[in-house]
């Protein structure tokens, strides 16, 4: 008697399910792993290189990651900015740390 090259349902489920969880758990480890988006740039939120009066100063001038002006009034247009390289935050005259390009504070002053 020829025996059947067919799988039953119990393993047909155990096969689905085991390479479903390998499937979800390679998409967790890529994008841990920082894999994945064109869009990921610097953090320039990180702020843990600043001691605290540093940090009182961000904090004092109002320093926002995104300005709440838009692009009519951020960093990027700012007296005070300069650009990082690429991939890198930019730099202010009045703020110490990374500044992000989209930023904005209460000293924002449009580039002469
Ligand atoms: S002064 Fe404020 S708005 Fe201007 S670059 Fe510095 S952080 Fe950005």
């Amino acid at each position: 008697m020829q025996k059947k090259n067919t799988i039953g349902r119990r393993e047909l489920l155990r096969r689905v399910t085991g390479y479903g969880a390998a499937t979800v758990g390679l998409l967790v480890l890529g994008s841990s792993a920082g894999c994945g988006g064109e869009d990921e740039g610097p953090n320039c939120n990180d702020t843990s290189g600043l001691n605290p009066q540093q940090q009182s100063t961000r904090s004092s001038l109002g320093y926002v990651a995104v300005s709440p002006h838009g692009a009519q009034k951020n960093c990027a247009n700012c007296n005070f900015y300069t650009a990082g390289g690429a991939n890198q935050c930019g730099s202010c005259t009045l703020l110490p740390g990374p500044i992000a390009s989209e930023a904005y504070c209460n000293s924002w002053a449009a580039k002469a």
